[in-house]
């Protein structure tokens, strides 16, 4: 068995896992495991057998027993009970009203409900009280889930994620993608497919009910409204799928065309991008940034720390994507979950980085830290390994829940520091995990206004910190931004795209953004 087929079957698991209810942990452990397992080129059936394979970090023992039944038995007795366990139309209608997918199970068993109209009309007559635990403020939820209006979900996508469904189902229509995900929200709740055919939704794939006519769910609970357009109005049916509700209104009454070029013309309006219709504009958008402009990545990891690639991988990985300069920023001792480099390991680091660089130029690697701001506010470098990095950037990756007036004094402190020169992720949220931190944006803006410090926007699909606003307050103060996807592989450096995406959403052009300058105005400090 092959590592491909292995990581798509602890996918699946993963998956179903996550449908009956597991916990956030065992889910994304396994998800994991299944991206190692994918990108490890170490043949995985043959580490199971010989007894090696918690040589791979991430795989504990359970998993290790799982992947010992899959390897001997070329299944997962599990996986096959959750298939015929997991009805998956009640599983993502639950979502949808959020209930627990248990409770839906045993209400479309118990009722022989297997649809959105069974559901709706079980529930108007007041039939779903029937069952066992289900009362009337129960069922007046999922009536009111069912019946409101206005569609999103009550758990949003990553835009990572939201992006590939899309584009399956809109492959699956014949559609062209509208909605939060061109606009390339962070989080996205709800997904809009324009198309010039009308789809047949029963047979789909990906949406596995219809709530109601032109609109249905995928798995996850997740709508999607499907637009169909007459060719000759496709341009303004796109326009209207795309923009947000305010957004669209902003415009008036739009005229029929076949492209959305031709509606802002006839409005008399130049184009606007989409990653800048979320809000009615106050004034015409500036050429905003493309990922064409960037000439390098400032925030890479390597096996050095937790990255999947080496040095020589990673570089050669970014002179693939055209870059000029990539440096390499593996964490620093005070993270502790992950090997972190003190400043004997960077100086090992850099004669490795050396031999690299003597086979890559002009491409040049930075050696480079993302250096943690300790809790008592001291950086976790001493000063004469800072002064040889080429790039130093700033992290908080513990006490994040610290109060405003000491988070902020902290990292303002850190910032005066004369080596540093960029704030990676600085409201250090996780998207659907954890909150933003209580930093103060406003006062860190000053500090880098004077010390030159940039500030990250980081390209990490749960992050995405700083988020568009924040990246607007930047660009208004005249702090360059940089967009660095903190790749910990070399598929991330690809995560580029939805880091600039973020940085349009906040109004940045190329000039906004150091890292699409040439490396001599990178290392002149
Ligand atoms: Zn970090
Ligand atoms: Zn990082």
């Amino acid at each position: 068995m092959g590592n491909i087929e292995i990581a798509r079957t602890l996918e699946s698991y993963a998956a179903l896992l996550d449908l009956a209810g597991a916990g956030y942990y065992t889910v994304r452990a396994y998800r994991r495991a299944a991206e190692l397992v994918r990108e490890t080129r170490a043949p995985v059936a043959e580490l199971v057998r010989t007894g090696r394979v918690r040589e791979l970090r991430g795989i504990g023992p359970g998993i290790e027993r799982r992947l010992q039944e899959l390897v001997t038995t070329g299944k997962l007795e599990e996986l096959e009970e959750l298939e015929r366990e997991v009805e998956p139309a009640l599983v993502a209608l639950a979502r949808f009203v959020g209930l627990s997918s248990q409770r839906l199970v045993t209400v479309g068993k118990e009722l022989g409900i297997r649809t959105a109209d069974e559901l709706r009309e079980a529930a108007a007559a007041g039939r779903l009280q029937e069952v066992k635990g289900i009362g009337p403020s129960t069922e007046a939820k999922i009536l009111a889930g069912l019946t409101r209006e206005q569609h999103t979900a009550r758990r949003g996508l990553l835009l990572n994620r939201a992006r590939a469904l899309a584009e399956a189902i809109a492959a699956e229509v014949d559609g062209i993608v509208a909605g939060e995900v061109r606009r390339w929200r962070d989080v996205v709740y709800e997904l809009a497919i324009v198309t010039s055919t009308p789809p047949d939704l029963e047979s789909s794939r990906l949406l596995v009910a219809v709530v109601e006519p032109g609109v249905a769910i995928t798995v996850e609970g997740i709508p999607v409204t499907i637009t169909v357009a007459e060719p000759g109005a496709f341009g303004t049916a796109l326009l209207r799928a795309t923009g947000s509700s305010a957004y669209v209104a902003s415009l008036g009454d739009l005229p029929a065309a076949a492209t959305e070029e031709e509606v802002y013309a006839r409005l008399g309006l130049p184009y606007v991008p989409p990653e800048l219709r979320e809000a009615p504009l106050e004034r015409d958008p500036p050429p905003l940034v493309e990922v064409a402009d960037i000439r390098g990545d400032l925030h890479a990891h390597t096996t050095w720390s937790d990255g999947k690639a080496s040095v020589a991988e990673m570089a050669a990985a970014a002179i693939e994507r055209g870059y000029e300069y990539l440096a390499i920023c593996d964490h620093t001792p005070n993270v502790r979950v992950v090997p972190g480099l003190d400043a004997d390991a960077l100086r090992r680091q850099a004669e490795e980085i050396a031999e690299v660089n003597a086979r890559v130029a002009p491409f040049r690697v930075l050696r480079g830290t993302e250096c943690d701001i300790r809790r008592d506010g001291e950086l976790d470098l001493p000063d004469d390994i800072l002064d040889e990095l080429d790039w130093v950037q700033l992290s908080l990756h513990a006490g994040q829940r610290e109060d405003e007036v000491r988070l902020t004094r902290k990292v303002c402190e850190a910032m005066r520091h004369p080596a540093v020169r960029c704030l990676s992720h600085p409201k250090g949220r996780i998207i659907n995990h954890r909150p933003p931190n209580a930093l103060n944006l406003e006062a860190v803006i000053q500090v880098a206004l004077e010390t030159g410090v940039a500030i990250e926007t980081n390209g990490l699909p749960d992050r995405l910190d700083l988020r568009d606003e924040e990246v607007r307050l930047c660009v208004e103060a005249g702090v360059p931004i940089v967009c660095s996807t903190d790749a910990h592989s070399v598929r991330g450096l690809g995560n580029m795209q939805m880091c600039i995406a973020t940085a349009r959403r906040g109004w940045a052009t190329a000039a906004d953004v150091l890292n699409t300058r040439p490396l001599d105005e990178i290392l002149r400090t």
